[in-house]
């Protein structure tokens, strides 16, 4: 009798202990995505929870601002949450999170409370655990107001919008279709004759790409942290502007002579085939991964005008060869073999011809640049660069500041280039842009010095 107690005693101690020590096994992993830092009018709340090897039995996500808790969901009332399945032992809940979900919502801090509980011991216990984090509340939505006038702008040109957006930390800009272009603070705009010290104004640098729809729509925007938005119309004409159609022919002993040596500079394509084929690869694949390359120059454009509203000047007394957005088709051996845009201007005037930046900058990029061959890119500030390609040598290094007009280098015809010429281009914010425009006094006293003087003024 004395034994079978001592057993049953045992017994009972074993399955205690097992009961405690599953009771403290940790409970299911939260992560609590978003929001980040703020909540604002309306935003998005992301939650994962992770119970290895079992099912989740319960969770509870809460608001507590000011000592009072909302419920956003459970699993036994998700509400207008959405739980998805990240596999079979973990569940990611999306929902929206704002003033619509918390009617007493404030500015201020508060914080988000997530629990869960998965089973253990074959299901006899569950094990809770509870992650929480801080947030900050910020309802005050951004303000923005256009200031400037009279945008007229050409398919495949720029134009610049000067505009007010508060507080003067938002981040802003303005949007062209599923373009956006950031704005910068006007009081970077180092023109002569302009002084804009209101921190709020900014000055975004914009285009309508050149395969746009002309009726593209457009407009300023302020964003702040907490997904609070505003945006703000403004006056505009777009034109439409008929780009030319040209044949190129190719011959083998065009492709000897640019194909292998192309290939030489890059890694980014390694095509197989005759020197036709690889030429497709590079006219089309690289062309596209260059203007990609190109583009993310755009982010390391400086804040200010660094070109003082001079007009841009790449070559005096040249002859165009080809103009933006020619519609090329490449002809080999009497059949049409491919077509591109070409997005630039073709200058030439003699072999070597020294090839000078358009206007102040700083190099961005000085080497080879695939079908552009030896190329320079120049930094004008707020988004606004230029391009010169083809170069047979380059005398300026990254880094270094250029004063209008410097010598650079010499023309030449390295890259995707039938004779000695300049490919010239002026970019906005990455995209490729009419460089016609940039060298127009007029354009550039009508479309950016008039609306800076006009914002000067008025602050
Ligand atoms: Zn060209």
């Amino acid at each position: 009798m004395r034994y079978v107690l001592g057993f049953i005693l045992v017994v009972a101690l074993a399955a205690g202990g097992l009961f405690l020590y599953a009771g403290r096994l940790p409970g299911p992993a939260i992560e609590i995505a978003k929001p980040t830092k703020y909540v604002g009018q309306a935003g998005t709340l992301e939650v994962a929870i992770a119970a290895p090897g079992a099912k989740l039995t319960s969770f509870k996500i809460a608001f507590e601002q000011n000592g009072k808790q909302t419920a956003l969901a459970s699993l036994a009332q998700p509400g207008n949450a959405e739980i998805k399945h990240d596999g079979p032992d973990k569940v990611r809940i999306t929902r929206a999170i704002g003033r619509d979900s918390i009617p007493d919502l404030k500015s201020g801090p508060a914080r988000i409370i997530v629990t869960a509980e998965r089973p253990v011991m074959y299901g006899l216990r569950k094990t809770q655990s509870t992650a929480s984090h801080d947030v900050t509340v910020r309802l005050e939505k951004p303000t923005i107001a256009v200031i400037s006038t009279k945008h007229y702008i050409n398919l495949g040109g720029a134009e610049m919008v000067v505009y007010r957006a508060t507080p003067a930390d938002v981040e802003s800009g303005v949007q062209v279709g599923d373009l956006t272009y950031p704005g910068f603070p006007a009081s970077g705009a180092k023109v002569e004759g302009v002084h804009i010290a209101d921190p709020a104004v900014k000055i975004a640098f914009i285009a309508l790409r050149w395969d746009q729809d002309i009726n593209t729509p457009m407009h300023a925007y302020a964003k702040d942290e907490a997904g609070n938005a505003a945006r703000a119309d403004f006056d505009h004409l777009a034109f439409p502007k008929p780009f030319k159609k040209s044949k190129i022919p190719l011959d083998d002993k065009f492709l000897d002579r640019v194909v292998p040596a192309i290939l030489d500079t890059t890694t980014e394509v390694n095509p197989q085939g005759s020197n036709l084929e690889k030429f497709l690869v590079i006219n089309g694949e690289l062309r596209q991964k260059n203007a990609q390359t190109i583009a993310n120059y755009a982010k390391q454009s400086a804040p200010e005008i660094l070109w003082g509203g001079a007009v841009f000047h790449p070559f005096t007394n040249t002859a165009v060869e080809a103009a933006f957005a020619d519609q090329r088709t490449y002809v080999y051996d009497g059949k049409e073999v491919d077509r591109q845009t070409h997005l630039g201007f073709d200058l030439a005037r003699v072999v070597n011809s020294p090839v000078v930046a358009a206007n102040r900058g700083k190099v961005l990029h000085a080497g080879p640049l695939g079908i552009y061959g030896n190329c320079v890119i120049l930094d004008h500030g707020m988004g606004v660069q230029s391009l010169y390609g083809h170069l047979s040598s380059i005398a300026v290094k990254v880094g270094d500041m250029v004063e209008k007009e410097q010598e650079m280098g010499k023309s030449g015809m390295t890259g995707l280039a039938g004779g000695d010429h300049l490919h010239f281009t002026m970019l906005v914010n990455g995209v490729m842009v009419n460089p016609v425009e940039w060298w127009d006094a007029h354009w550039i006293q009508d479309r950016i010095l008039r609306k800076l003087h006009e914002a000067s003024s008025g602050t």
